[in-house]
Formats: structure tokens, sequence, C-alpha cells
């Protein structure tokens, strides 16, 4: 039986700019005609994000998806690389678009992201890479990959489609690796829609990124590699720009409903509240939530009742990546591979944060999860 007298919650709702904000951007779309293939806006969108974050290269993309396989491609990874399973299926499959073999490595229980000491196991003479996630904005040991990676000659690529805005002690966690990847999707904290970029850290490497996201082309006639179509659109870059002027209100308001998740669940024993490090500066992205105490409820029994009362929480990330079926017959996809990874499956649950969520809908939520 559903709550009737309210609307369905999800777990997260796009922070849209006032639409007649958005007009005056499309106005202009149409008075010019350039809709694509690195318009006006396009260009600026480069460069209020690079200030923004806090970093100098950047190419933007479609989607998140299609920078990560280009990523793959600009680097010229191939054989196997070493990635987490505790993450959106994307991550794997961007390899497998590659011809690349994925090699799961269990995750660390406090970070929840690739743990270091299981990383050199698992490298063998074809690895060449690693392929990392900071998982919900949650910085990875970046020092100590970038060690292993030196030591073993191997690149490293972060997902960091969680990690809009993320900060350590040095500055943007973009910075780190040989490239960073951005999803700008509906449900992350910044969005164009559809979208995503890939952080450079120098200028070749943006050029080389910005050719292969155009079908290779270098110029008007010399294709250079066999590029793909990942080039985001003007439609997309103005929404964005739109949205940019909004994030700093965004983030406050997450980092608030975030607060009052954090003070109002501590108490309860059947829940222990996220137990990941805060970073320098975090984006409040997701609400982890570990049900884990073996005499109150099970974490799909809160799901299944807030459910019920037309809260759809998420279970990120269930199944693990390494159970879906073109992954569970690889070797480092096997459970006793992946204990850690294995119990944040089945003990994690992602509640509703957004800046549009009210007091009362996150009164309703934690006053639910408290009776089970
Ligand atoms: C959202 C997401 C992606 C994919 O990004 P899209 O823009 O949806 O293609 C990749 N990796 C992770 C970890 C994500 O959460």
């Amino acid at each position: 039986m559903s709550n009737s007298d309210s609307k369905p919650i999800y777990v997260t709702q796009p922070h849209l700019p006032p639409l007649e904000e958005v007009i005056p951007y499309l106005e202009q779309i149409w008075a010019n005609h350039q809709l694509t293939n690195g318009g006006p806006f396009h260009v600026r969108l480069e460069q209020a994000l690079c200030d923004y974050l806090g970093v100098e290269h950047i190419s933007l993309f479609a989607n998140g998806t299609l920078a990560l396989v280009t990523a793959l491609q600009a680097l010229r990874i191939t054989g196997e690389v070493i990635t987490t399973p505790y993450s959106f299926v994307a991550t794997a499959h961007s390899l497998l678009w590659n011809g690349i073999k994925p090699v799961f490595v269990d995750i660390d229980p406090q970070t929840l992201n690739l743990d270091p000491d299981k990383i050199e196991a698992a490298i063998t003479p074809q690895t060449t890479a690693i392929l990392p996630v900071h998982v919900y904005g949650c910085p990875c040991d970046t020092k100590r990959i970038q060690k292993i990676a030196d030591t073993y000659g191997l690149k490293v690529i972060y997902d960091a489609a969680h990690a809009f805005g993320v900060e350590d002690e040095g500055g943007s966690i973009l910075r780190h690796g040989d490239l960073s990847i951005l999803s700008f999707h509906a449900t992350k904290v910044f969005t164009t829609f559809e979208g995503g970029a890939i952080i450079s850290p120098d200028e070749k490497t943006k050029k080389r990124i910005d050719h292969l996201k155009n079908f290779g082309f270098a110029d008007e006639v010399t294709v250079v590699a066999p590029g793909i179509n990942g080039k985001m659109n003007e439609f997309q870059a103005a929404v964005g720009l739109a949205q940019l002027k909004h994030i700093k209100h965004a983030l406050e308001a997450r980092k608030e409903i975030h607060e009052r998740y954090r003070k109002s669940l501590s108490e309860f024993n059947g829940v222990s509240i996220q137990i990941q490090p805060i970073s320098a500066r975090n984006n409040y992205s997701y609400f982890p939530l570990f049900v884990t105490a073996e005499n109150q409820s099970s974490r799909d029994e809160v799901y299944g009742i807030l459910k019920k009362n037309g809260i759809h929480a998420r279970r990120y990330f269930f199944p693990l990546i390494s159970n879906f079926p073109m992954y569970r017959g690889l070797p480092s996809s096997k459970q006793n591979n992946l204990p850690i990874a294995t119990k944040a499956a089945e003990q994690i649950l992602c509640l509703p944060i957004f800046p549009n969520l009210t007091h009362n809908d996150q009164e309703r939520i934690i006053n639910l999860i408290l009776k089970t």
C-alpha cells in the first residue's frame, strides 16, 4: 500500500536552473544556428568548468560512458586493467568496449574504493592500467595508487563520475592520475541532462582527446585516429552554463540534508551511518547507509518498507558488476576474491538526497527507518 497523499520520492531529483534563465541561451542558439561541433557555449562551459573545478584542461563529452571509452583509447590501454566491482556497470563496460579484460580487486571497507593493499597481487605481465572509482565522491588513496602505478609502469584513469567538485588537501581530486572522467547525467550533482568530461594533465593530451571525440578529425581534411562521435552539443552546454550558477547553493543544501541524516540516524543501533571519511571538500552526492545489526531489519527490509511508503532508496551497488553475466566467468569475479565488496553490496542503501528534498519529507524518511 503506498502513501497516497504524497508523491513518490526518488533517490535523487535533478536540480534544474529556473527555465527563464535557460531561455536566453536557447534564443542565442536559435539565432546563431551553431548546434554542436565546439560552438560558443561549448567553449564557454569548458572554461567555466576549468575555473570552477580548479583544473586546466577539460574536454566535454555527450555522456560519461563515451568519456570513459575514449580515455582508454587516448592512452592506448590494452590487455588487462585492474578495477573495482563496486561501481556503476559503465566502469567495467568501458573496458569490454575496448577489448580489455577487467581484473576485479576488492575494496577498502572504510572508503569503499579499490583497496591499494590488494592491487599488486593482481598485476600480471598483461596489466597496463588501473581504473579506480571515487565511490560516492569519497577520494581514493591516490598517493598509494600512484606509487604502485609508477613502480609497475601502469597508467591510472579515475572514474570520477561521483566526484564533481570534490577536493582533498591539495585541491581538486581530478588532478590525480593520467586522466579523470566526470559524468553530468541527470542523476549526478551537476547535470547537462546527459553529459560528461575528461580532465587531462596537459594541452597535448587534451588535443588528442578532442580529436578522438570528433571522429579523429585534426582539421578539415586530416583524420588521425579511428575516433568516435562523443561531442557535447550546444543545448547541453547551455544547460550546464545556466546550472553552474546555482552549484554553490545546491551543494550547501545537500550538506544540510547530509548532516540532518547523520545526526538523526546515528543513535539507531540497527543502522550504522556512512563511515566513509569526509574529504576536504565533499559534494554530498550520495548518502550511503550501512544496515548492519544482525538482530535488526536487513537492508532489503528497510528498502522494502521505504518503497511501500513511496520512497525509492537505491541499493547502489547491488548486484556487483562482477556478478553480471558478461563478467561472472572471470577468475577475479569469484566471491572469495571480493568479500568486502560482496558485503557492502548486501548492506548499503543510498537514501534520497537532493537540494529540493523538503524538511518534512526527510523527517518522514528518517522516522520510517527508525521504526523498522
Ligand atoms: C553515472 C556513472 C557513469 C556513467 O556516466 P553516464 O554519463 O551515465 O554515461 C560511469 N561511472 C560511474 C561510477 C557512474 O556513476
